[in-house]
């Protein structure tokens, strides 16, 4: 049974969810507790990121499974009920998805996404998150060449 009309659906489809969810809130206080800086939800980066981490050239999403596809997730369901609209807006959500990506790297980011369900183990996303933040990162504009 649909419990929300369909416009106010589409328009909570088009945030993909709310900000500060819980796996959100998981993450930032994970990365706070380690020592990084980092700000929230920067409008002038590409799908405004959960987390930028600037000085590591890092942008980490929080990703819910439902609304953004773990693919293999017991989390990303279907619903039985006017399935395409659904098979069509989460098809819409992974293109932006990889656009978004896309578009970050070309400029030079780094791009960590965390699933929703993954934060249920805080230890996991924690030692993910230091084998990234150890390495640095690479210049985007390389040094020339001279011989
Ligand atoms: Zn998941």
């Amino acid at each position: 049974m649909d419990i929300v009309d369909p416009e106010h659906r589409s328009r909570m489809m088009a945030r993909i969810g709310p900000r500060h969810t819980k796996p959100e809130m998981v993450v930032r206080s994970l990365v706070h507790r380690l020592g990084f800086r980092f700000r929230l939800h920067r409008r002038d980066l590409p799908g405004r990121p959960d987390l930028v981490l600037k000085r590591h050239r890092l942008v980490i999403f929080v990703h819910g499974c439902f609304w953004h596809r773990h693919e293999g997730c017991l989390n990303c369901t279907t619903p039985k009920t006017r399935t395409a609209f659904w098979l069509t807006k989460f098809a819409q959500n992974v293109a932006r998805d990889a656009r978004t990506t896309r578009a970050l790297r070309r400029a030079g980011w780094r791009v960590v996404t965390i699933w929703e369900c993954e934060t249920e183990r805080p230890s996991s996303v924690e030692r993910r998150l230091l084998r990234v933040l150890r390495r640095e990162p690479r210049p985007s504009i390389r040094a020339p060449v001279t011989s």
